[in-house]
């Protein structure tokens, strides 16, 4: 495994080691059973400013990178946590930091920083668009003093735990021949303020505060364009990325986790007289899900580089495409061997293993689905002829 680079990365990490010491494996369960939100988890972060991660030292923020939030988010999940909660404010910190404007930055970033707002909710996905966001139909038509818009999304993760939420409409319809991706606009909407829009959660496999949300004539100001009107996807590119870095971290943390536990019980559990580690059948799957873990950990670093680095989003894209496959590949193999590994142990509630198993299963599915990422691939990397 690629150490911390830093001192200073090596007691980011061990800080929220001792962090996670107070979320042990009765928290998660018991949120799991209730499906109920982990506040103590994510204010105990926040106290100890690790919303402020990624946010610029100019306006209060801790000035970290991309791998500073990828050691903290792969740590909560190698501790047996779940950092989706908390992750939003993450990946569109950096959005903020480089598009926002100057009158925007100042209004948010510092509220931000000092945890007395939230900002984890980001709007993308539509229920008749699916994988396909150049069919999103969610519109936002200009009035006298912004924008009113009108729409629905699915599957937006939370809404009702946010102050702020990013969301992507259109503002306009391609010209003939232009590309299907102009005319996206991504919009700050201060939910504390908004008038016009409604949720209803969607219950899911694992405990998760997602939401169909309907935006019913929502009014939005003209300062809070993040960005250009119109360039849209280009600036949704630099949440993408880091987004899918950022989550091939968890499921490195999901990996380790699966990992490191079997490794124990194998050694651990005796049957036939010796431990269950000593027989192949055993041995093999864990070595060969270790083997991937390096491998994807390796390409997870080298999409980090990359996007700290003068790399355009595009070269980025694949990277971080690759990091998320690999990684969610990787962390969902190793869930099954440790659910061979622990026998009928593996299903029992106590162990953990089955929540952190349909845990992460949502990545390979999510933020894109393991598909789109190999279309990708086929298409940009390899040259393929396009097969949408
Ligand atoms: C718990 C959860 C939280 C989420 N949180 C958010 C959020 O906060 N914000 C947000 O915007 N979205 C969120 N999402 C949505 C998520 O990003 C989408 O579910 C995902 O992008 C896939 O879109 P879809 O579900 O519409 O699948 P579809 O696009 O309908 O795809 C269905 C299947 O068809 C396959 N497929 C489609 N087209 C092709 C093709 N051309 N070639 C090969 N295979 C194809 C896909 O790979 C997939 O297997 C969340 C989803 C979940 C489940």
């Amino acid at each position: 495994m690629a150490p911390p680079r830093s001192d200073a990365q090596r007691v980011l990490v061990s800080t929220v080691g001792r962090l996670m010491d107070a979320f042990g494996p009765e928290y998660w369960r018991d949120l799991d059973a209730r499906e109920a939100y982990p506040e103590a988890f994510v204010s105990g972060f926040e106290d100890q400013g690790f919303g402020a991660l990624p946010l610029p030292e100019a306006y209060g923020g801790a000035g970290g990178t991309l791998t500073d939030a990828c050691l903290v988010l792969e740590e909560i999940h190698a501790r047996g946590g779940n950092a989706q909660p908390f992750h939003g404010q993450y990946y569109l910190s950096f959005l903020l930091a480089r598009f926002a404007s100057e009158a925007l930055r100042r209004a948010y970033l510092p509220a931000l920083a000092r945890g007395e707002l939230r900002m984890q909710s980001f709007a993308l996905t539509e229920p008749d668009a699916g994988s396909d966001l150049t069919r999103i139909t969610t519109t936002a038509e200009r009035t006298g003093e912004g924008y009113r818009v009108r729409g629905r999304k699915v599957f937006i993760s939370r809404v009702e735990q946010s102050d702020l939420l990013v969301l992507v409409a259109r503002t306009a319809t391609p010209a003939a021949g232009a590309r299907p991706t102009e005319g996206l606009t991504l919009f700050l909407v201060d939910l504390r303020e908004a008038k016009g829009i409604e949720w209803t959660r969607i219950r899911t496999m694992f405990n998760s505060q997602t939401y169909e949300l309907f935006l019913n004539d929502v009014d939005v100001p003209t300062g809070n364009v993040i960005g250009e009107e119109g360039r849209g996807f280009d600036h949704l590119l630099h949440v993408l990325n880091p987004e899918r870095i950022l989550i091939a971290s968890e499921c490195i943390g999901d990996a380790r986790w699966f990992i490191d536990r079997s490794a124990e019980y194998a050694k651990r559990r005796v049957v036939f007289g010796r431990p269950i580690g000593s027989n192949q059948g055993i041995q093999f799957p864990l070595a060969d899900a270790y083997a991937r873990l390096v491998a994807a950990d390796l390409v997870r670093w080298d999409a980090a580089r990359l996007y700290e680095s003068d790399a355009g989003p595009r070269e980025v894209g694949a990277a971080a495409n690759l990091a998320k496959y690999l990684a969610s590949e990787c962390s969902w193999r190793a869930a099954n061997v440790a659910m061979d590994v622990h026998g009928g142990y593996g299903m029992a509630r106590d162990m953990d293993i089955e929540r952190k198993m349909r845990e992460t299963r949502l990545y390979q599915v999510a933020p894109i689905s393991n598909n789109l990422v190999l279309a990708h691939v086929a298409h940009h990397v390899l040259g393929l002829p396009r097969s949408y």
